[in-house]
């Protein structure tokens, strides 16, 4: 064997020891990568693994960056690396972005493939670097470069074919990990907005239980309100019409408090009711419930007790208040009078209980006594309806009442957006008569029925007709609750609405008071209205009863704001408090808003200003006759 031929032999197995080591330092490189998810570790296992394999000084990995404007550093090993590790650069800087945007590897071989113009421009600065780019299988990731040979010289093609190979390899693993990493910051962005919708969730359940106490007790003494009051003594009615027993219902209004308000200042008078109700709280037994009505009047309720026992327990209540009562270092006297009803004596509805014992105050007041019983005697109104009931019956068989329409417009357009039908009756004894009066005297007489059903179809007859002329509006018919709840509503309605389209032209306007009757049954018979394409509103809101929690279990769409709240809202801005804020709670139930009773422009303005959806009143116009609605309806077309 010659020297020559001894030195290729050596240099063969050099070579093929040098091959062995390779594809070891590549096959350990895949196994420990392969399973490999924690992105940091798999950068530091390429890049020393890469740095071997191709003896340079430094390694570095660049990928590019979520905004594919700019490359950063991510991984790296040997001299410098650590500085560099963690810096960003723009796309188009240097050697990356030549590589970015060839999508070829460079290295000093390459050079002789450029333009004159680039070799002058690259050669100073890139000959003893090479970098491969990392193609991932559904990106392009970024490169590997290694820069320096160790020892000197530069990286030749073996280099590249090798580096070019070990990107291929670890260019997967480095995706995967990736992807690892960005769903893991996904899922902790996940936790976080769980989180946060947790925080507000738990807000909205807090500000939600305020708003349930707000709407049923009274802020200032803390006692039941009118709300809470009703539900009680719906409560007791049921109660004791199982056992046959009688309620007590004493109404106390505090006499001229006006005066000391007007002395004492707002927040001492409230003061004094304050002390007023912790006294009367004194006197009041485990099952039996002191209100606040508002102003100055209270309620008690007295259940199982008779008139005699019911009339002693209101003088000693009101006896209870002949000790001063001390309000910022003033002492002063003060003297209530007391009106009182018995269930079922002088009323089996709550509103009739009510407006008696209210009736038996005002006598006691007139009279100058502490306490009076309710004396049909001197219910002047009570006496004029019963002369009534004999006409409106005969009225009713003849058909001779009437309805006036009146428009809602949109507070935007001021387009006509529906109409409200309302009751008209012209008594031959009496003139006309307002609705107030001769819907009571049908509701007391057991005949509401039979005329809200005449008005449901007089008045879908004309929706019917305008949906031909006019266009399609839905006509709202005012429901008593009793009408509502008899059992044969559901059955009724169905024979009114016969034809399928029929229910998309009406609206019933319920009131609150509604919702004290059972729940269940409530929820049942609005539902079946619903389901026929009637929508449902809530009329004169705000003197009602209603619950916040169980308005909002109902399937109704329109809140009517009463017009007592309407009237002076420009210049009270008590009024214009409740207004806003019944406004923003029904549209965050869902709910179209109604002003009633606009009659001046500024109301209409502020009304628009306060985000309110439709307007009714005189301002736009009062309840009309058919024929005038009609000419009304052309001239405000045109
Ligand atoms: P409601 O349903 O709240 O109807 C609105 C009342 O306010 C109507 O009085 C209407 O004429 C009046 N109004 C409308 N805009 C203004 C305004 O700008 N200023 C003033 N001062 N008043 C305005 P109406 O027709 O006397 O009816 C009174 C109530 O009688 C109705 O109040 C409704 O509760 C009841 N009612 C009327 N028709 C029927 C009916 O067919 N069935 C039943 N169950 N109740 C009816
Ligand atoms: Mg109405
Ligand atoms: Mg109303």
């Amino acid at each position: 064997m010659n020297n020559e031929t001894t030195t290729n032999i050596i240099d063969l197995s050099r070579n093929l020891q040098q091959k062995e080591t390779e594809i070891e330092l590549l096959q350990q490189t895949f196994t420990e990568i392969g399973g490999e998810l924690d992105l940091d570790k798999v950068f530091q296992i390429v890049s020393e693994r890469a740095r071997k394999l191709i003896n340079a000084d430094t390694l570095l990995i660049p990928l590019l960056d979520d905004n594919c404007a700019t490359y950063t550093y991510r991984g790296g090993a040997g001299a410098n690396s650590e500085e560099i590790i963690g810096e960003s650069l723009p796309l188009e800087f240097g050697v990356c972005g030549w590589v970015w945007k060839h999508k070829r590897p460079w290295w000093q071989g390459m050079l002789n493939e450029l333009s004159d113009e680039e070799k002058n421009r690259w050669e100073k600065e890139v000959g003893t670097m090479i970098l491969v780019p990392l193609q991932g299988k559904r990106h392009f990731l970024g490169g590997i470069a290694g820069l320096n040979k160790t020892g000197g010289g530069s990286f030749d093609k073996k280099d590249l074919n090798l580096l070019q190979l070990f990107a291929s390899i670890v260019s997967i693993a480095i995706e995967n990990a990736m992807a690892v990493k960005s769903m893991e910051a996904s899922h902790k962005l996940n936790e976080d907005y769980r989180h946060r919708l947790e925080t507000v969730n738990k807000q909205l359940i807090e500000s939600s239980k305020e708003l349930e106490y707000l709407s049923l007790f009274d802020s200032v003494t803390g006692l039941p309100n009118r709300t809470l009051l009703y539900d009680r003594l719906s409560r007791e009615i049921s109660e004791v019409e199982r056992n046959d027993s009688t309620i007590g219902i004493l109404l106390i209004n505090i006499d001229s408090f006006k005066d000391f308000n007007d002395a004492l200042g707002h927040d001492r008078g409230d003061d004094l009711l304050n002390k007023i109700a912790r006294r009367f709280e004194k006197g009041i037994r485990h099952n039996e419930t002191l209100a606040r009505l508002g102003g100055d009047e209270f309620i008690i309720i007295l259940p199982d007790q008779d008139l005699l026992q019911v009339t002693h327990r209101a003088e000693q209540f009101i006896s209870g208040l002949k000790n001063e009562f001390t309000v910022s270092q003033q002492n002063m006297v003060v003297n209530a009078s007391t009106g009182v009803a018995i269930y079922p004596e002088h009323g089996t509805t709550i509103s009739h209980l009510l407006s008696h014992a209210d009736l038996a105050m005002h006598e006691a007041k007139s009279s100058k006594l502490d306490v009076c019983v309710y004396n049909p005697e001197n219910d002047h109104s009570a006496k004029s309806l019963l002369a009534m009931i004999v006409e409106v019956r005969k009225s009713l068989e003849k058909k001779q009442f009437e309805l006036h329409y009146q428009p809602k417009v949109d507070a935007k357009t001021g387009k006509v957006v529906a109409v409200e039908a309302l009751g008209r009756w012209t008594s031959e004894r009496h003139g006309e008569v307002p609705p107030s009066i001769f819907i009571r005297v049908l509701e007391d007489n057991s005949l509401i029925d039979e005329y809200t059903y005449w008005a449901i179809e007089t008045a879908l007859k004309q929706a019917k007709e305008w949906s031909k002329t006019i266009g399609v509006m839905r006509v709202a018919v005012n429901l008593s609750p009793q009408t509502l709840m008899n059992p044969g509503f559901k059955e009724n309605i169905d024979r009114v609405i016969k034809n399928n389209h029929d229910g998309n032209l009406l609206t019933f306007e319920i009131t609150e008071n509604l919702f004290l009757s059972e729940f269940d049954r409530l929820a049942d018979v609005l539902e079946h209205i619903c389901a026929l394409g009637v929508e449902l509103s809530i009329d004169d809101y705000g003197t009602g009863y209603s619950s916040l929690s169980r308005l909002r279990r109902l399937p109704v769409s329109e809140l009517k704001i009463d017009q007592s709240f309407i009237r002076e809202m420009v210049d009270n801005k008590d009024d214009q408090a409740v207004v806003h804020s019944t406004i923003e709670l029904a549209h965050n139930l869902g709910l179209t808003v109604v002003a009633e009773g606009v009659e001046r422009q500024s109301v209409l303005d502020l009304l628009v200003e306060l985000g309110c959806d439709t307007i009714q009143g005189f301002l736009i116009s009062k309840p009309l006759a058919i024929d005038a609605f009609d000419a009304f309806i052309k001239s405000r077309n045109r």
